[in-house]
Order: structure tokens, then sequence, then C-alpha cells
């Protein structure tokens, strides 16, 4: 059986249980064991994917095609994991399940109540079996919320049922600094350690977010009020980047109290590739300059994954990436004067279409690197017939009525989808032999992720490559062009998928360090 770790958050929200918890998750595995991740949110939607992207940033989009919130980024980019639909689970989605089974006659006709109905649900979802040593569930909300209660209460009783010694609870607080006193204030921290105790959950180790350390002396007066020993009163820094977390929590021997609460063999584990995006962080290294011309960035995180994979990418090839935000709507020439390469990320609708077009068409012209994501390739496609093949007319019908429907909707590519009509999540391509694409993957099929209604119309294969652009990846019934390239450029690539779902800190996207490496050159 697995273990769990439960990893919740008290005071305030926004300390980052994800990135604590991914840490766990990392110092687990630096020491051989493996981990999965779930994530449950108490909130009453019923699934992610229909939360406004204005609220709640960009839409993470899993293998198996779930829309879910950015969060399910972090653990799959720190800890290499694939997870699913039933791994982001909402409170809407736990009540809309028992729901439908009330209506279904599951329950026959029994009063259907909150314990032990919706428990019940929720220790399904926590106990689905997986392969792997650890399963690490990370509590959305703050505790005390009311919508949250039920969650806590059902991890109480998962604790009850698989045995204490198999269920560690993590909680994560913030110790406030006051200026004035030159103070650190515990007193938070007992109130929501209380809060949870009142729920039955007594912590095993807490992580207290601060400007600063903690000292032995505040530990020790934390450890005393909220039943600890003072080890396990662990400070949660602020830190400049997120992969310094877990070489924070290393040194404070946090793989250790894990180890004597499950009782493992204590074992030093290899945290040398935290060390090395460390080591880049603080390395005084030249800065390339990518210009990103999209328009949703006055929503924070909108381009999380994005931005990740192209620092990802600086990592590998030893260069600071500086990205240059270049607003489509209003782009102009001059915007690209101070750049090194041009990218075009995903995006709906018409508005800053015009401008993605041009920037495209001026990396086109200028044989300045060019990368384009979803939208990004589908931009590319429109300017090359419009201004190389010189068919005026070309557009996507997302836009317009085109006579030259370049990009369309494809009447068989929508049927394996499994959200609306969007295509969403995890598709093969095959990749064209001795072409940029080839060299840059290395390997002939490849699985991408998608999110997208248009597709590049088959129809204009021929006279786009004729004229010099051409489809370096293909879906292996040869329907759906999913890469394509310019080969007379010095590096002009762009895909039909998101490349960026899966880019990691610690090898980088294929596409992404090639993209890179070119600006940087
Ligand atoms: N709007 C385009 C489509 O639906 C592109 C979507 C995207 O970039 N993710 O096909």
């Amino acid at each position: 059986m697995s273990k769990y770790i439960f990893v919740t958050g008290g005071v305030v929200s926004s300390l980052g249980k994800g990135v604590s918890a991914a840490s766990l998750g990392a110092l687990l595995q630096s020491r051989g064991y493996s981990v999965h991740v779930r994530k449950f949110d108490p909130y009453l939607n019923v699934d992610p994917g229909t939360m406004s992207p204005l609220q709640h940033g960009e839409v993470y989009v899993t293998n198996d095609g779930f829309e879910t919130d950015l969060d399910l980024g972090y653990y799959e980019r720190f800890l290499g994991v694939k997870l699913s639909r039933t791994d982001s689970v909402s409170g809407g989605r736990i009540y809309w399940d028992v729901l439908n089974a009330e209506r279904h006659g599951d329950y026959l006709g029994a009063t259907v109540q909150l314990i032990p109905h919706v428990s019940n649900k929720i220790k399904e979802y926590i106990g689905r079996p997986t392969d792997t040593d650890f399963v690490i569930c990370e509590i959305g909300g703050t505790v005390g919320d009311i919508e949250g209660k039920i969650f806590l209460e059902s991890i109480r009783q998962f604790a009850n049922d698989v045995g204490r010694r198999n269920v560690m609870f993590a909680h994560l607080t913030l110790a406030p600094y006051l200026e004035q006193s030159g103070e650190l204030k515990t007193k938070p921290t007992q109130m929501s350690v209380r809060r949870l105790l009142e729920n039955g959950i007594q912590a095993d180790v807490l992580f207290v977010r601060s400007p600063r350390m903690l000292t032995p002396d505040e530990q020790a007066k934390i450890g005393m009020f909220c039943n600890l020993p003072a080890k396990n009163v662990i400070t949660s820094m602020n830190v400049d980047n997120i992969y310094k977390i877990p070489l924070v929590y290393e040194e404070q021997h946090v793989f250790d109290i894990m180890a004597e609460h499950f009782d493992l063999p204590i074992a030093n584990g290899d945290m040398s590739k935290f060390h090395k995006i460390e080591d880049y962080l603080n390395a005084d290294l030249p800065t390339c300059t990518i210009g990103m011309v999209g328009k949703y960035f006055d929503v924070p995180d909108a381009y999380k994954s994005l931005n990740e994979a192209l620092f990802h990418a600086g990592v590998q090839n030893n260069v600071h990436v500086k990205i240059k935000k270049i607003d489509a709507e209003h782009f102009s020439f001059d915007d690209c004067k101070d750049i090194d390469a041009i990218l075009v990320p995903g995006g709906f609708g018409a508005r800053g279409v015009d401008g993605k077009i041009a920037a495209a068409g001026y990396a086109r012209e200028n044989n300045i690197p060019y990368m384009g994501i979803c939208l990004g390739m589908q931009v590319a496609v429109i300017d090359f017939m419009r201004n190389v093949v010189g068919d005026e007319n070309a557009n996507s019908t997302e836009f317009s009525k085109t006579c030259t429907p370049v990009i369309d909707i494809m009447a068989d590519c929508n049927k394996d989808n499994m959200g609306g009509t969007l295509r969403l999540g995890a598709y093969p391509c095959d990749i064209k032999p001795n072409t940029l694409a080839a060299r840059i993957y290395g390997g002939e099929h490849i699985s991408e992720r998608h999110r997208h209604r248009y597709e590049m119309n088959i129809a204009y294969k021929d006279v786009l490559e004729k004229h010099g652009m051409i489809i370096s990846g293909m879906s292996p019934d040869g329907k759906l062009p999913e890469i394509v390239e310019i080969p007379s450029h010095k590096f002009f690539i762009a895909g039909q998928f998101h490349p960026e779902f899966q880019s990691n800190p610690f090898t980088g996207h294929p596409l992404f360090n090639a993209f890179i490496a070119a600006a940087k050159k």
C-alpha cells in the first residue's frame, strides 16, 4: 500500500502549498521513492477547465485531455509525474458523483448525507490505487473554510482507516513579521494548528512561511503550542525561485522527519539537479530576449507553462532568458528592434490576430528565429499563404468566412476528444526525416498535448510545400499537419500543439531548447 502525505494550509491562502507538496515529493524521489500527486479543491465547480482564466491563470492540459488549473503543472514539472482527470478533484465533482448516484438509485433510498456518502466519495478518490510508494494529496483552500470542512473530515477518517503511521499531515502557515517590534509572530500559526485539531487532525510537520529563518526559540515555542518536536517546525523561506524550495527543505532535514514518521531508513538524497538550477540562477550569464507576441498579459499566470518552458531552456543553454511582452493588438515592427527571437503563443478569437500574423511575417522575412505555438502555427501558415504563395484571402475560419480556409475545422479530427469541440490532450505525431523537427526531437514518433478547435487544412499542403513551407510533423493518419517549418530560414518552426506542457526544469523541452539555442546564437 502507498503511504500518504496530506498537505493543508492555514492563516492565508497562496502560501505555495503546491510548491511545498512538490518539494516533499522531490525529497522522496531523491532517495529513490516513487511518488504520485493528487489535488483536491473544495470549490463547487465540477471541473476546473470551465473556470475563467481571468481568475485562475492558464488552463493546464493533462495527457488524458483534462483541462485543469495550473497547479497540476507544478507537479508534473517538479516530479515528472503524469497526472490525469482523477488526480484533480473539486468539491463540485464529488457532489456531482454523489447526487448522480442518488438519482441512479445506488443508495437504495437511504438518507444521503455528508458523512458517510460525501466523505466516502472523497476517500475513494484519495485512495484510488497507484503503483507508487507515496501519494501526496494537496487540499486546496485554507483551514477554517466552510466548504473545506468535509475534506478535512475525510482525510481524518482516511488516516484512521489506513493507520496513522501510513499517513502524514503537513501543514503550511504564515509567520508575519512586524516591522515596528522587529518580531516574527507565531500566534496565527498556533491558531491555525488548533483549527486543524478541531477537525481531529494533529499536524506532524509544519512549514512556516516567513521572510527569514525561524530562530531555535521560535521553533521551540511553536512546537510547544502545537504538539510537535521543535525540529518538525520548518521554515519555508521566501525565495526568488521556486526550485530553491526543495533545497531549503533539504537543509532542514525534512526527509529525516518523513523517515522517522514512516519508519524509513535514513538516507542521503541526490539533490544535484536542484543545485544545478541554483548555480544557473547565481551565474553571471548573457541574456537573450524573446519577443512574445500575445494578448493575455494582464492576466497573471496566463502564460505560466510557457514562461516556465523558456526558463527551462535557458537553464539548458546557459543563458538568461528575458521575455519581452509585445501586445499583439498594437504590434509594430519597432517592437522587434531589441529582440533575439519571436514567439507567438496560443490564443483564441480574432482580437490581436493581425499583429500575430504580422509578427510571423516579420520573423520570416528578417530571418529571425521563430517559434509558433498552436495559434502561433496557424498565423505562420496564414502569413505564408498570403505573402509568399500570394493568396491574400487566406485565413482561418475562426476569423472570417474566407474562400481560402487554410486553417479550418476539419470534419473528422475531433472524433476522439473528450471536451466539447476542442481537440484536447496528448496525440501522436510522426516526424518527417531530415527536417529541423527530426533534428530537434531526434526521433520519428512524438506525443504532444493539444487544446484547439481549428487545424491546418491538409488541402493546402502541396501549394505551401512548393513555395518553401514544409510539413515536418503529421498525425499518423496523414490528415492533420502538426508541425510546419521553413527550411531556407535560420530557425522557423511551429507546432499545432502546446509543447510547454511537457517541459521540465531538469532537461527542458527539445523544441524550446533548440529555440533558445537559436536565439542565443
Ligand atoms: N484558436 C485556435 C484554435 O482554436 C488556436 C487555439 C490555441 O492556440 N490554443 O484552433
